[in-house]
């Protein structure tokens, strides 16, 4: 079985220089550092290159209350 550090699927920085927080994701442990969770939360089409299918995936929105210009 291929034994890999965990690191950031983003970025590839490992838990020596980062903290990592583990997402489960299809049956799968991906790795996410703080910096680049909120591209996970707010833009995962950007991250379908690491993560396939997250194009299905709708971004939480915060701007729900800001539709009124
Ligand atoms: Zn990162």
């Amino acid at each position: 079985m291929e034994q890999t550090i965990p690191a950031c699927l983003y970025c590839g920085r490992n838990s020596d220089a980062i903290p990592l927080i583990a997402i489960q994701y299809r049956s799968d442990t991906q790795w996410i550092c703080p910096q680049h969770l909120p591209i996970l939360i707010h833009k995962p089409e950007q991250l379908v290159a690491f993560l396939p299918g997250l194009e299905n995936v709708t971004p939480a929105d915060h701007n729900d209350h800001d539709h009124h210009q």
